[in-house]
């Protein structure tokens, strides 16, 4: 069935060509967008939406999150807002606690938190494991993620389990681990910063992951400057992720390559870090990805608005460049061009703003501004 969405303020279609729109509609049939353009222009449909001069754009796409997780880390933030240092350590508590869960307990909670994200306009998650670092932890993680989330992502190289010589676990990882999880999931990812995984030791999981035709993301310059994005580069990473702390050469490495520069300032706000350098990255030529690093440790937030406005009003990106990151940057970031979009073919993923332009995200911080929600061509909300 068809669906025309009409009256249109403002409509973001991401397309080079189309580019934003005022006075636009947009028609829907079945999960895919089926025409996008002027008004006046638009072709009938089985059912009329009249959006009333809001503004449309595509749904987020989040493409970095922890959500297979069970436990809670409030007492860790409350002595980091009383000024103790974050450190990757943390990561063990939800990893005791994630182990306890049952199957249900584990996939409800993931359920719960993409509903949260889609109500405010998430419509494309991606999601990864390494709460669980055990063959059968992180194989139950990647099968449970697999059955919620669009994309899902190996993270068994999250963290050393505390106790464990880190050689032989990262053996483990390359070896049994990655066979029982690759089935479950498309992209593998590593924790490439001290207290996690040295150089050596990412390039080794990511090279194995490789070779099992998964593609590559990193977790890389979160806590300082180091060889995270190098890596990332060199092994053709569709992204790499934090960028908080970044050498000039590291700048000119991502602006010369096809790896995404994924930001996180939920995460660097969170942990009391410096927001990761966008204008800097934009200005070179990097491609810039927004993302909500939903996790309970260091970025306990499912708002991709928020991310959006706080890159506007604190990382000095423009209104189009942050939607553009976390709608299309967040596509390209998971390699893919069929979400971020709203134009022909394209997945027919919408949001519905209650204000008549883009703008009011940044102009109108933290006032909730999703009206209504299509996902796959169905209406969420
Ligand atoms: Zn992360």
């Amino acid at each position: 069935m068809a669906v025309l969405i009409t009256g249109i303020g403002e409509l973001t279609t991401n397309d080079p060509e189309l580019g934003k729109l005022r006075g636009a509609a947009l028609v829907l049939d079945g999960e895919t967008v089926a025409w996008a353009g002027p008004a006046a222009q638009a072709p009938d449909a089985d059912e009329r939406v009249d959006v009333e001069g809001r503004a449309v754009l595509p749904g987020w796409v989040d493409s970095h999150t922890h959500l297979v997780f069970a436990g809670d880390r409030t007492a860790e933030f409350e002595a980091r807002m009383a000024g103790q240092a974050y450190a990757a350590g943390g990561i063990a508590v939800t990893v005791d606690a994630t182990r306890a869960a049952s199957d249900e307990q584990l996939a409800a909670n993931l359920r719960r938190h993409v509903e949260e994200a889609a109500a405010q306009g998430t419509t494309c998650l991606e999601t990864k494991t390494g709460y669980g670092l055990t063959v059968a932890d992180e194989a139950r993680s990647a099968r449970i993620a697999g059955a919620v989330a669009d994309e899902v992502t190996f993270l068994g190289a999250h963290l050393v389990p505390p106790g464990a010589d880190a050689e032989s676990y990262v053996d483990l990882v390359c070896g049994e681990m990655l066979d029982a999880v690759a089935p479950h999931v498309r992209w593998a990812d590593v924790f490439c910063e001290t207290g996690a995984f040295d150089e050596a030791q990412s390039a080794r999981v990511l090279k194995a992951a490789a070779e099992r035709g998964l593609g590559l993301r990193v977790h890389g310059n979160q806590l300082g400057e180091g060889p995270g994005v190098r890596l990332a580069v060199e092994l053709d990473a569709a992204s790499v992720d934090h960028c908080t702390y970044l050498s000039d050469a590291d700048v000119e490495a991502l602006a010369s390559s096809n790896t995404v520069a994924t930001v996180l300032p939920a995460c660097d706000l969170s942990t009391r870090q410096s927001l990761a350098p966008a204008r800097r990255l934009l200005d070179a030529g990097a491609t810039v990805a927004l993302a909500s690093n939903a996790n309970p440790g260091s970025s306990y937030t499912t708002s991709m608005a928020f991310c959006v406005t706080t890159a506007v009003l604190q990382m000095r990106m423009t209104i189009d460049e942050a939607v553009w990151s976390a709608t299309a940057g967040g596509a390209r970031a998971l390699r893919r061009d069929d979400v971020g979009y709203l134009r022909p073919g394209a997945r027919a993923d919408v949001h519905v703003l209650d204000a008549p332009s883009t703008t009011h995200l940044a102009y109108r911080p933290g006032v909730p501004l999703t009206h209504a929600v299509w996902r796959k061509g169905a209406k969420l909300r």
